[in-house]
């Protein structure tokens, strides 16, 4: 190290020394010592590093100066006020973004959670009877209703749900699966880790692309416990391809009194058929097969919070709700008020496409989608021209989330090119700005899809692209 170097690393005052200068003094009267002291010493660090960066040279060292007064000081404080978590907006185009928080909730659900949970509520108190009730209880009604199940339990995701499906039925037991039904969701979701963890044994039947009613026959013995069927929510096998259907299975299982499970994934409850998109299976057809237990999420495709859905019949769920893995896997007051008011919303599905915003992204006009790219890219053409190239083209959103792999859903975007910065410093700098914008590379280019961006972010997005560039 240089000695120039060493001479302003010795330069750089102790912290005791600054917490005794009066404007500091002033700090100390309106925030806890400890994150006075804290900011102070992130700022001598972060000076610390700046001096012994081999990219710092004498020049440099002259010029910049360790800024400890009051002003810089509390910023550091106030940074550490500021919540981790934040809205970001979705310009990926992926409408069921598990990075991204999933389904976005819908106004009536987050009013009802608020008036249930900034006051008491009745969560485990029944105010027919006066006595202890149970919080599971209060969706029973709607959700049989919805899906013409016997009985339902919510629990805390969908992964959960399968884990108290297996252990209730299946623990030291086996539980038959064709090979073709193996899935991993993105986030280590495995089905046969999952098996493992709740103490069933995994019996494979089948080929990746062929499984027959056969081969379940074939592995079916004195230990086996369940039949489980998992819908494959994020890929097809396609070709050359046999696999016995849930009715099939369902009339099987019947056949030898073993019961039939059926992990749908996404809970779809539409006919998509019906939005010009493809049929997704719903969670009624699969109960009207007459399977025994249905499992899938709240926050896919039905637009509701993360919650892990179980229908089916009723001594089945009896014997879920006294398995004590239940206590470790239930859900709050938050979810369940927002999932009731999810579910109210699919008592009239007239209105549902302006109720949930899900539906109401996967089934938006395209010209509406066009209208939002020609302001964002109208924007760029007046006011960033000498930095940004920007064209409108059609490309197609992905759902995500596990549902409708194969959809095609025809959007327009806006297609970036940097001019004087590179791709990724771009890329970084959209990332970074507050709001955070997530788009996605593509051949070269940021690609924004307003399928996801709601109208009334537009605004906060091009804010965001002129202060990258003016602020
Ligand atoms: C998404 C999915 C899961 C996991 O659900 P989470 O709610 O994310 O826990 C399990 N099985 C299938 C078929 C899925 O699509």
């Amino acid at each position: 190290m240089s000695e120039r170097k060493k001479y302003f690393l010795r330069k750089i005052p102790k912290v005791d020394e600054v917490l005794l200068s009066e404007e500091i003094k002033s700090l100390l009267s309106r925030y806890p010592r400890f994150l006075v002291v804290e900011a102070i010493q992130k700022i001598i660090n972060s000076y610390r590093s700046f001096i012994l960066s081999p990219e710092t040279d004498q020049n440099l060292l002259k010029e910049t100066n360790i800024n400890l007064s009051a002003e810089a000081v509390e910023k550091n404080i106030l940074s550490l006020f500021k919540p981790n978590l934040k809205r970001v907006i979705n310009a990926s185009g992926v409408i069921l973004h598990t990075n991204l928080g999933r389904a976005p909730l819908s106004r009536d659900s987050l009013s009802h959670l608020i008036e249930v949970s900034s006051s008491y509520s009745n969560l485990e108190f029944d105010l027919e009877r006066g006595v202890r009730g149970k919080r599971h209880e209060h969706l029973q009604p709607i959700l049989t209703r919805l899906t013409g199940a016997e009985s339902a339990l919510i629990v805390n995701n969908n992964a959960a749900a399968v884990l108290l499906v297996l252990n209730t039925l299946a623990a030291g037991k086996e539980v038959v699966i064709s090979r073709g039904e193996l899935i991993e969701i993105g986030g280590s979701f495995r089905i046969p880790e999952v098996m493992r963890a709740s103490g069933a044994k995994l019996v494979e039947v089948g080929t990746t692309n062929k499984t027959y009613l056969e081969d379940y026959c074939r592995a079916k013995n004195e230990n086996t416990a369940l039949l489980l069927k998992v819908h494959t929510s994020n890929y097809r096998i396609q070709g050359f391809t046999a696999e016995v259907s849930l009715a099939e299975l369902v009339r099987y299982g019947k056949e030898n009194e073993l019961p039939v499970m059926y992990d749908i994934g996404s809970g779809c409850f539409l006919d998509l058929s019906l939005y010009s998109l493809q049929k997704e299976p719903t969670v009624k057809d699969a109960i009207d097969t007459g399977v025994d237990i249905v499992t899938f999420s709240g926050d896919k495709l039905l637009g509701g919070p993360q919650a892990g859905i179980i229908v089916g019949k009723k001594d089945y769920i009896l014997k879920m709700e006294k398995n004590p893995l239940l206590r470790a896997l239930r859900v709050d007051k938050l979810t369940l008020s927002a999932l009731e008011a999810t579910l109210i919303a699919y008592l009239d599905e007239k209105g549902i496409k302006d109720k949930l915003p899900v539906m109401k992204i996967l089934t938006q006009p395209l010209d509406k989608i066009r209208r939002k790219a020609k302001r964002i890219h109208n924007f760029i053409k007046n006011e960033l021209s000498s930095f940004l190239k920007s064209e409108v083209k059609k490309e197609n959103s992905q759902v995500g989330g596990g549902a409708l792999p194969l959809q095609e859903l025809p959007t327009w975007v806006v297609a970036l090119t940097p001019l004087t910065i590179s791709l990724n410093q771009f890329e970084e700098k959209l990332r970074k700005s507050d709001p955070p914008i997530i788009g996605r590379i593509s051949n070269g280019k940021i690609i924004l899809d307003p399928r996801t961006i709601d109208d009334r972010e537009i605004n906060l997005l091009l804010n965001c692209l002129r202060e990258i560039y003016y602020a």
